[in-house]
């Protein structure tokens, strides 16, 4: 883990802010990580992947978060697409498209879709199949990476449940359109998808039958919410460092800020938001490496605890830096921006917060 956290940190140097900036990391950059595993660097060695335990993916992705949240999200991505593999796909896909993706091919993957936002439910692509063919029609948004990916894990209605299918970006019938300007993880390549009667061998169909949708999903969406989870204490530790530094540095009205109890009290504020998020993604990651029951609810309260804090701390360390944080491609700005999305994406603040009611409410049936 130690060598690939100082390949991201030499990688990304001090160019985060530029590729804010510019909205794009250069695609030979995210090639040379891929080819190192960096980017899913859970999967097993069997298929060229690094083999790393989900705590120590874990620590990395957090790693990547303090550096670049649009690098972080790249990673989620592809791990989130490498996970599905690996859950769904035959030997056969697995070993080919494993190998894939750990030797520099880039992939993302696309739930979203106009009418189906927080409600995957009404998903309504389309995989039909014909012959020794399906024909995926539909219409993605908001998919990450997906402006640099070769192929996409495509969410799709298929026979009586759903499917997951592997789509290459240059396969006749898909147009990839990046978002113009997001708020916040700007070179993190969003792009909608338009699938217009794109026909692909049946061999693509991850398990090559149908699944319910639910179980598709939630499966995809808990390797993301523990990859975001992480990402949000990367967030977090920068934040604390650059207001730690500057309150240390910076004398207003005789004394360090950090001598300010009002500016102390922000510090600790996020020294609390760091070591709570750090521990229940821990926590969680362990549920992951023991496969635990408690995975799924773990995943969900660590994204949104750990959303929650990067979303104060980001505001917090703009408030200590004042005028100083006010850049944008700077550190603090940066997080601010990218730190709101995290409460929206792989469940929203108010779906993470319906499904831990319901945690709640099994305590007293
Ligand atoms: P809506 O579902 O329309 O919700 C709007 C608001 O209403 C939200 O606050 C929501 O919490 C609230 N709401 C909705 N339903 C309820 C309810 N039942 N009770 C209470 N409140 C509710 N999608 C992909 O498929 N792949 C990706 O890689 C991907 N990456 C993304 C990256 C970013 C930066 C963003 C912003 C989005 C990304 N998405 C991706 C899409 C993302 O998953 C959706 O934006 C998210 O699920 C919310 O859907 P929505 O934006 O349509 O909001």
């Amino acid at each position: 883990r130690e060598e690939l956290a100082a390949l991201l940190s030499e990688e990304v140097g001090d160019r985060a802010g530029d590729w804010d900036l510019a909205g794009a990391i250069p695609l030979e950059t995210l090639r040379r990580l891929g080819a190192e595993g960096v980017l899913c660097a859970e999967v097993p060695a069997e298929f060229g992947g690094r083999g790393l335990s989900g705590l120590d993916n874990g620590e990395l992705t957090a790693h990547a978060g303090t550096l670049c949240s649009s690098l972080r999200s790249v990673m989620t991505s592809q791990g989130m697409a490498a996970w599905t593999i690996q859950r769904f796909g035959t030997r056969e896909q697995r070993s080919k498209e494993l190998a894939a993706l750990t030797r520099g091919d880039l992939a993302a993957v696309a739930f979203s879709e106009p009418q189906a936002g927080s409600d995957l439910a009404a998903i309504a692509t389309t995989v039909v199949d014909d012959g020794d063919s399906v024909v995926l029609s539909g219409h993605k948004v908001w998919s990450t990476a997906s402006a640099y990916a070769d192929v996409l894990v495509v969410f799709g209605r298929y026979q009586d449940g759903a499917a997951a299918v592997l789509v290459p970006t240059r396969a006749p019938g898909v147009t990839v359109r990046p978002v113009p300007q997001p708020l916040g993880c700007r070179a993190a390549g969003h792009a909608d998808v338009l699938l217009e009667d794109v026909r692909l061998p049946a061999t693509r169909v991850l398990s090559g039958a149908s699944v319910s949708l639910g179980l598709l999903t939630t499966i995809a969406l808990t390797y993301g919410r523990l990859s975001v989870a992480w990402g949000c204490v990367g967030i977090i530790r920068a934040c604390l460092t650059a207001a730690a530094t500057h309150a240390r540095a910076r004398e207003q009205f005789g004394k360090p800020l950090a001598e300010h109890q009002l500016v102390a009290r922000h510090l600790a504020e996020m020294y609390v938001a760091e070591q709570t998020a750090t521990r229940l993604c821990e926590h969680a990651s362990g549920c992951w490496d023991s496969r635990s029951a408690e995975l799924s609810s773990a995943s969900v309260l660590a994204k949104h605890a750990a959303a929650g804090h990067a979303a104060h701390a980001a505001s917090a360390a703009v408030q200590i830096l004042a005028s100083a944080g006010s850049v944008d491609g700077g550190t603090v700005a940066r997080a601010y921006r990218d730190a709101k999305l995290m409460q929206i994406i792989e469940g929203s603040e108010e779906i993470c917060q319906l499904i831990l009611a319901e945690r709640a409410l099994e305590r007293v049936t």
